[in-house]
């Protein structure tokens, strides 16, 4: 097969045909409930897992529930989550978050996004402060099991080193066009996804990506250029 000449829908598929030969397949059960997702990634925002984790319980050991977070000193909350970055930004954020649930649904609860369209409940989320498409999507999707798609760095460098999605799409785009080429099924996306994350943190990596030993390298338009390039200078 020549898989230059595939389209972007074809390679998308066969993107995912590999991924899941080279990655295990996962079931889609929610880790946490949707209230910790939701802090925890507004929390993990420019920051590495082990220090969210912290800051995490750090703030609930210290406020005891969110309602303690929601009423906690601006400056006590800041400091309690001082492991990630951007604290006092994020601190208001957080508490501004609680403040409009606790206003919209009378209790600092967001289950009953499971009974709203995938619309509905992306408009709802995306009206918080500091929760943009990334967060509520991976809400949508690892909590509800709703047929969304997260575009995280991960993802968005691997789909566009491939050519799943041109050069000068911008994340959000990604969201939508990478959405419409795959089956709307919420536990095929969560692998989609989850593959792709693995594939960009242990092999496309940012700065020195392993080429020679991916899986995709036959159908990456970067590894093509790159070699074609490494062939031009050679000759
Ligand atoms: S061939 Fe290279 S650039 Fe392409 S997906 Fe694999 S590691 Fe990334």
């Amino acid at each position: 097969m020549d898989t230059q000449k595939l389209s972007a829908s074809e390679k998308t598929q066969l993107t995912h045909e590999l991924l899941n030969q080279a990655y295990k397949r996962l079931t889609l059960g929610s880790r946490r409930s949707p209230m910790h997702e939701l802090i925890s990634t507004m929390l993990s925002h420019r920051t590495n897992h082990a220090d969210e984790t912290t800051a995490y319980n750090t703030m609930l050991e210290r406020f005891g529930d969110w309602e303690g977070v929601m009423l906690a000193d601006e400056c006590e909350l800041a400091q309690a989550i001082k492991t990630t970055r951007y604290p006092e930004q994020k601190a208001p954020q957080i508490q501004q978050t609680l403040r409009m649930i606790k206003a919209a649904r009378g209790e600092i609860n967001i289950d009953f996004l499971a009974d709203l369209s995938i619309e509905e409940a992306m408009d709802w989320l995306t009206r918080l402060p500091g929760v943009g498409l990334k967060t509520a999507t991976l809400l949508l999707l690892f909590n509800f099991k709703k047929p969304v798609l997260p575009v995280d760095t991960h993802v968005f460098r691997v789909s566009q080193r491939v050519g799943l999605i041109g050069a000068k799409v911008t994340a959000a785009k990604a969201h939508a066009i990478l959405l419409d080429m795959l089956p709307p099924d919420a536990l095929e996306l969560f692998n989609f996804h989850k593959h792709l994350f693995w594939h960009g943190q242990r092999v496309c990596t940012f700065y020195s990506p392993k080429c020679d030993e991916c899986v995709l390298n036959g159908l990456c338009n970067y590894y093509q250029d790159v070699r074609q390039k490494g062939i031009d200078r050679a000759a």
